[in-house]
């Protein structure tokens, strides 16, 4: 298993299998999934859902932002099931 997944690791697959969105939360209440969407180039985090009153919005981030939740992530099933999703092999 990689050690450390860049930002370009990440838009290389996005570009090349037409990644549209990524989803590896959901919400506790109403189950919905939220996470990251990637869109003319960018990426955005959306956590809406509306549960509990709060709206978040759509806001800007990067790949760099995706790339550091697999980096930070003591998880190996979390890890593998993000190298699975995005077709990034060992
Ligand atoms: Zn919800």
């Amino acid at each position: 298993m990689k050690n450390i997944l860049y930002a370009k690791d990440i838009e290389k697959s996005v570009k090349k299998n037409n990644i549209t969105y990524w989803q590896p939360y959901s919400c506790s209440i109403c189950n919905v999934k939220y996470g990251y969407y990637f869109r003319d180039g960018q990426v955005f985090f959306d956590g809406a859902c509306g549960c509990g009153g709060s709206i978040f919005g759509e806001r800007l981030t990067s790949y760099q932002e995706v790339a550091n939740l697999y980096n930070i992530n003591s998880n190996k099933d979390f890890k593998q099931a993000m190298l699975d999703y995005f077709k990034i092999g060992d």
